[in-house]
């Protein structure tokens, strides 16, 4: 029997979404939707389960993460219900319930908490630059242990459980069949998505948008390699220089339109943007300029008298790792990407 949750709709609040009551079922934002079909209603399935408080069917639901949020369906309510910040709001919302930690809840409902996070590890890299005499040779070591080190410890202890617990209320709860083979045989669809992120392609008017985030992730997942497996601060082979130069570049440039387009909030998709969501997209600008400044006066030779430009990437890069990756906005694309082949595993 479906558990209902009165106060959902008061906890779904702190997540950004609040409008959803207004909804007066017309039917606009289905007929709308580009995702939706005969036997699937996109989004007023979960408009329904939300404002009755149904917990356990939209934790069961992958709907949320199938949503690239190209606001159609809000610009068609006639109530301005927002359906389509709901949709944004429930992955927040979903991606707390996934979190084993209970951080990203906490930090997505408190702004003061996600600066006083922000500010901790600010602290604990200035202790961590004192401690070691301000030396650039040995920051420029730590920074390229620590990012190996968090990258395996923030997945195998944090991510991998999260999806466990993503694939536990989604098929395992439910009692969704799925032979084993299956899951072998769909394995394509979760790499094709992560990606490709080819679903945003099922948006009407949204092939621009999936363009700029394709280039972005194959930018981002490149500079990672090119820093991470490549130790582009160190390396001098000049293939992995220009490569870093070029990923780096296409991170922080392409990631100005989104800034901007979330400061000036005029667009459906960044009229609502939360605290995370500015973040996200800010970090990323940050992560890409600074690396390639680095880089730069690593090149000018003048980095020893501008050791501040490292402290600074270091910063944003434990800021990134230990917080926005594992428990903001970041680990959106790695649920979505499973969401796709959970949603495959379901398929009859
Ligand atoms: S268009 Fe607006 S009012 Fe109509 S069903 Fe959708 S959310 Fe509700
Ligand atoms: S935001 Fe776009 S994809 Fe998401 S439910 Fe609304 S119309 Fe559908």
């Amino acid at each position: 029997m479906s558990r209902v949750n009165p106060k959902f709709a008061t906890e779904l609040s702190k997540y950004g979404s609040s409008d959803f009551n207004a909804c007066f079922n017309c039917g606009n934002c289905t007929a709308t939707c580009s995702l939706s079909t005969a036997d699937s209603s996109f989004p007023r399935e979960m408009i329904r389960y939300t404002t009755l408080g149904l917990e356990d069917e939209i934790k069961a639901s992958l709907k949320p993460w199938e949503c690239y949020y190209c606001g159609e369906c809000s610009s068609e309510c006639p109530r301005e219900a927002s359906p389509g910040e709901l949709m944004m709001s429930l992955r927040r919302y979903l991606t707390a319930q996934y979190d084993w930690t209970g951080l990203s809840g906490l930090l997505y409902k408190s702004l003061p908490l996600s600066i006083a996070a922000f500010i901790l590890t600010f602290v604990g890299v200035m202790a961590f630059v004192v401690s070691v005499g301000f030396e650039l040779e040995k920051m420029i070591h730590f920074g390229h242990m620590f990012e190996m080190i968090a990258i395996g410890t923030v997945g195998v202890l944090i991510l991998l459980p999260n999806v466990a617990r993503m694939w536990y209320f989604t098929i395992l709860k439910p009692k969704v069949k799925v032979p084993f083979m299956k899951y072998v045989k769909s394995m394509g669809e979760l790499f094709v998505h992560m990606f490709t992120q080819k679903r945003a392609l099922g948006c009407d008017d949204n092939q621009f948008r999936w363009f700029e985030h394709f280039i972005l992730v194959i930018g981002y997942l490149s500079l990672l390699f090119t820093t991470v497996v490549l130790d582009w601060f160190a390396s001098e082979y000049l293939f992995v220089i220009i490569l870093g130069y070029v990923m780096s570049a296409i991170v922080f440039v392409v990631t100005i339109d989104f800034v901007l387009s979330r400061m000036k909030k005029k667009k459906e998709v960044s009229k609502h943007s939360q605290p995370s969501d500015i973040f996200f997209v800010v970090w990323l600008f940050l992560m890409g300029l600074t690396a390639f400044m680095v880089r730069l006066f690593i090149d000018l030779d003048i980095l020893e008298m501008n050791k501040w430009l490292y402290v600074f990437h270091l910063t944003v890069l434990v800021q990134w790792a230990l917080i926005i990756v594992p428990f903001g906005k970041w680990s959106h694309f790695l649920y979505r990407s499973f969401a796709m082949y959970f949603a495959k595993l379901k398929e009859k």
